[in-house]
């Protein structure tokens, strides 16, 4: 934002002009005041630039038929694991913190090409400390082990999913597939730290330009982003959508991907009334992502 310094206002009132001249420059002044408080104004209008930032890749032989219903299980699928970083508004914000690679479930994926998440983000030129938060689509252990990471970062996630996640899961009969005790254990310590707010239910603003929504069901109450850029709204999905599969054909993930296949592909209908354009509507695993929007870097790209 312009504004001018004192000094260059006193120089200005005091110097020896004739009193046309002065009357001149109090009009120059005025239209300086003006034209300040109306860039004052714009700055105040949250602008965020959004990027998807690949960490790993998966050697496992994956189809399409794996991450959604119905899908041709001849389509192999490229399966990638990332993150998303939502840069502006003088925060440096991330959509889930990715894993560490010594987590035992990553075996299960034949993990390829893993850099850690935040060495990742050195890429668009940030170090962890610069992460100002971290917004958890929900807590499987490839989208929350990363938080750690992070010391600066002040983490988002649904109430009823972290009380899921950190009580009821262990439970018997209950569903903690997915779930890491390291990350529950953090996930403790970072909340009686302060460090954490339980955002409750849908259709949320919990940063300005930044809102989050439910009813996926992915987890217990997995939630998605809807960021307004100031040019576009784009939907962060994460796992609530795992590939373009499911939202083009408005399918339900595979087995395992949801507690409500119905509201699933609800919140994905939903999605689409939402955002820009539905190129604008980020599913968590594809790596269709990466060649469906401008690299800025190897395995970063930002979606505009
Ligand atoms: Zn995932």
């Amino acid at each position: 934002m312009f504004s001018p310094s004192y000094y260059y206002l006193s120089l200005l009132l005091t110097s020896g002009f004739t009193a046309y001249l002065y009357g001149m420059k109090k009009l120059f002044l005025l239209s300086l005041v003006v034209l300040s408080g109306v860039l004052g104004a714009r700055a105040q209008t949250p602008v965020y630039k959004v990027y998807a930032i690949k960490f790993a890749g998966s050697a496992y032989p994956f189809t399409a038929a794996d991450w959604a219903k119905g899908a041709p299980a001849t389509d192999s699928l490229k399966f990638n694991f990332m993150v998303w970083l939502i840069k502006g508004n003088d925060r440096n914000i991330l959509v889930d913190a990715g894993f560490l690679n010594d987590i035992e479930d990553a075996k299960e994926f034949k993990v390829i090409n893993y850099i850690r998440p935040d060495s990742a983000l050195y890429k668009l030129g940030l170090k962890a400390g610069d992460i100002t938060d971290i917004i958890l689509s929900h807590p499987h252990w490839d989208h929350i082990d990363g938080v750690g990471l992070f010391p600066n970062a002040h983490v988002w996630i649904q109430k009823d999913d972290f009380n899921y996640f950190v009580g009821a899961a262990w439970q018997k009969g209950e569903g903690s597939g997915g779930f890491n005790k390291r990350d529950v254990r953090m996930m403790i310590d970072l909340n009686l730290a302060g460090k954490v707010t339980l955002v409750d239910g849908d259709n949320k603003e919990i940063i300005p330009g930044i809102k989050v929504f439910t009813g996926s069901r992915h987890t217990f109450n997995s939630e998605y982003v809807l960021v307004n850029t100031g040019n576009n709204r784009i939907v962060l999905a994460s796992d609530n959508i795992w590939i373009y599969y499911s939202l083009d054909h408005l399918v339900p993930p595979a087995d395992g991907g949801t507690l409500d296949p119905a509201g699933y592909v609800k919140a994905m209908q939903r999605m689409k009334t939402m955002v820009t354009d539905v190129r604008f509507i980020v599913p968590g695993h594809d790596a269709a992502v990466f060649s469906r929007f401008p690299a800025v870097a190897a395995g970063v790209v930002e979606i505009k």
